[in-house]
């Protein structure tokens, strides 16, 4: 464990993790209401002063990259695809020095009309969202009739280079556990990378329960069933899926078991939301408004003072199966997924 908060340097923790992956949220707003994420009518949405404009997005990018360390921008919401300024928030990161890898993750829609400008701005790949392949479900889950601006996204995504597609499911029960391994086939058949992601405490309802959310275990039972799994050779790193091997590969699927496999130790992420505060984790109860410092006229060394100092507070771990767990006041859209 470190002692002292340093006064320069990457964004590292006194528990000695650095950093390197920027999760930006760039709106709140959503044009799906998942069931297990928004109730219908959606939420009380940032007033529109509150939000970081397009400049002040890519300055406190470009003082992550260039003075914090940050080699990977990941663009989420909330929906990123409908932000008025994503292509040129987007252009402006590409140009960065050192260079970022960018990637966004999306629910998909519009995706197929946008993706060869992203390509062409700099996007190198995306994650798409999809819980169920049943056009009935997939409404009735998300809300909107959409499933098949969703399939047209990922297509037009592979289509314009922004790969390795992947593809992110959330499996609740009695809802679409029973899809696994139609997910994995769906994946196997078009070349996308499938990622079961446990499903959180993070809904704006709080109505997750620990007793009957679908773990790790059962996904991986279930895929069992239909495909032969090896635990994948390639190093983990930081990931936060661990992932398996089909059928000998080299096809993958992954799992991210924040809740009965919690990757806290290896976490090398930092967030920023859509109206500039800093949050080290997305369980985290607190946060570091750089929106305020930037408007009253903080430079650039005092912004990544400030997040420094955000990101030495990090605790060791987000403490879901604590007794004294406390979900964070904002949902998973307003802090970004
Ligand atoms: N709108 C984009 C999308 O659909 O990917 C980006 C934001 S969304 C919050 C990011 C991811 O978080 C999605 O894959 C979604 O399924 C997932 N998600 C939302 N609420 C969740 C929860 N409570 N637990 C686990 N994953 C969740």
């Amino acid at each position: 464990m470190s002692v002292a908060l340093p006064t320069d340097g990457v964004l590292v923790d006194r528990y000695g993790r650095v950093a390197r992956d920027l999760r930006v949220s760039l709106t709140d707003k959503c044009n799906l209401r998942c069931t297990y994420c928004m109730p219908a009518e959606g939420l009380p949405w940032l007033a529109g002063p509150q939000l970081l404009d397009d400049d002040e997005v890519i300055r406190l990018i470009r003082v992550a990259v260039t003075r914090l360390g940050v080699t990977e921008v990941r663009f989420t919401g909330g929906e990123p695809l409908i932000r008025p300024g994503l292509v040129g928030i987007v252009t402006a990161v590409a140009a960065m020095s050192p260079r970022p890898r960018i990637s966004l993750t999306t629910n998909g829609i519009g995706l197929d009309r946008l993706a060869p400008t992203l390509r062409a701005a700099g996007l190198d790949r995306v994650n798409v969202s999809l819980d169920t392949l049943d056009r009935e479900r997939f409404t009735r889950l998300t809300r909107r009739d959409r499933l098949d601006a969703v399939l047209a996204g990922m297509a037009g995504a592979a289509a314009a280079g922004l790969t390795p597609v992947k593809v992110n499911a959330v499996l609740m029960r009695g809802v679409n556990d029973d899809e696994a391994p139609a997910l994995l086939r769906f994946a196997l058949d078009h070349g996308y990378e499938l990622r079961f992601i446990e499903q959180m405490p993070l809904d704006a309802q709080h109505g997750w329960d620990r007793a009957s959310m679908v773990t790790a275990d059962e996904i991986l039972a279930t895929l069992r069933s239909a495909y032969d799994l090896i635990p994948d050779p390639a190093e983990r790193g930081a990931a936060p899926a661990e992932t398996w091997l089909v059928d000998g590969g080299p096809a993958r699927v992954g799992v991210i078991a924040s809740v009965t496999r919690p990757f806290c130790g290896d976490c090398d992420r930092t967030r920023l939301t859509a109206d500039g505060q800093v949050r080290n984790c997305l369980f985290a109860t607190e946060e570091s408004d750089l929106r305020g410092a930037l408007r009253s006229g903080a430079d650039d060394d005092e912004l990544a003072r400030r997040w420094r100092a955000a990101m030495w507070g990090k605790r060791a771990g987000h403490g879901i199966d604590d007794p004294t767990f406390l979900q964070p006041t904002r949902p998973m859209s307003a802090i970004g997924g």
